[in-house]
């Protein structure tokens, strides 16, 4: 799988409003071309179990948002990865850099959660990106490097359950978007990046995120090193959603 969409509902939605939205993209996955498009939801964890029932026989995959190294343990409030693949989870957001702000999260920690999840059989979606200061500060590419370098080095990763998210910190949720150009120079340095760690990487999603929108995301699309999107916002919405996703067919081969 190299081309993939994602949505991030983040801490939205309340249960019958998560259900009747993932009943609607379930009904449009249902027929080509959007079936043959990879699609990974990412629910609140409360919604996983029920999504997961609902997503029977659907080419829509299902994400947890967050989940915490290992089985079971005195963790208060904490969700495993185990228990995760338990209720039928298929992937686990990694690093999103909400994570690494307001949680403190370091590449230390997100390697052992990376490990983890993929112990269990779950995909894991890694983000990384810079902030503004970094990129003013002409650091972005030593971000991106000690991002992937903290929780790559060393450390046997299942490549064909491993995709990363290139998210500007800048970008994320501001109505600023990378231009094609900023992503396009990124995606390709992350894939070069990956290569050095002995990735199959022509093969690993690079998806963008960052006010990603029916407006921007066929231009940042048509870069051949996007190969997709991570959609936060513009994902609560069905109409918003579904026209990004199909921004995205032109990328898949011609059946
Ligand atoms: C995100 O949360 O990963 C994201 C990209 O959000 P938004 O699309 O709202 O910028």
């Amino acid at each position: 799988m190299r081309y993939c969409i994602a949505a991030n509902w983040k801490m939205h939605l309340y249960p019958a409003e998560a259900e009747a939205l993932f009943l609607a993209l379930r009904d449009a996955w249902q027929e080509a071309p959007l079936s043959n498009l990879p699609g990974i939801i990412f629910p609140p964890v409360l919604y996983l179990q029920r999504l997961s029932d609902l997503r029977q026989g659907s080419p829509l995959q299902i994400g947890a948002q967050n989940g915490y190294p290992g089985e079971f343990g005195a963790y208060t409030g904490e969700v495993s990865m185990a228990q995760l693949a338990a209720v039928g989870t298929q992937w686990v957001l990694v690093g999103h850099s909400e994570r690494r702000q307001y949680f403190g999260e370091g590449e230390a920690f997100l390697r052992e959660k990376i490990l983890s999840a993929q112990q269990r059989g779950l995909s894991v979606l890694y983000c990384v990106g810079e902030t503004q200061a970094q990129r003013s500060a002409g650091q972005t590419f030593s971000v991106l490097t000690s991002q992937l370098e903290g929780v790559l080095r060393d450390t046997p990763i299942a490549w064909s359950r491993f995709a990363l998210a290139y998210e500007p910190v800048w970008a994320i949720g501001t109505g600023l978007n990378a231009t094609a150009t900023q992503a396009q120079e990124a995606h390709a340095f992350l894939r070069a990046q990956l290569r050095t760690y002995g990735a199959p990487a022509d093969t690993i999603p690079i998806l963008y995120g960052g006010s990603l929108k029916p407006e921007n995301a066929a231009e940042l699309f048509a870069q051949p090193e996007v190969d997709g999107g991570l959609v936060g916002g513009a994902s609560l919405k069905t109409e918003s959603f579904l026209a990004i996703a199909k921004a995205l067919l032109q990328k898949l081969p011609v059946s």
